[in-house]
């Protein structure tokens, strides 16, 4: 089971909603974009399908031309 200390700051990773704890299935909901997160060990598994995408627009900004 999930502590509320820890609920109250997770969001969202993909569009930081609001997430609700669905206790009987161990899964956080995204209550804004409707998307699933497992909960496994009472931790949840924070991952967005796209993020390796996110990652590749950071490392160009990160970039500067020399
Ligand atoms: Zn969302």
């Amino acid at each position: 089971m999930l502590k509320k200390e820890l609920l109250d700051i997770l969001c969202c990773p993909q569009c930081k909603g609001d997430l609700d704890y669905k206790v009987d299935r161990n899964e956080l909901v995204c209550k804004s974009c409707g998307k699933v997160y497992a909960v496994r060990d009472d931790i949840p598994i924070m991952l967005v399908d796209d993020s390796t995408r996110r990652v590749d627009d950071l490392s160009r900004q990160q970039r500067e031309p020399e």
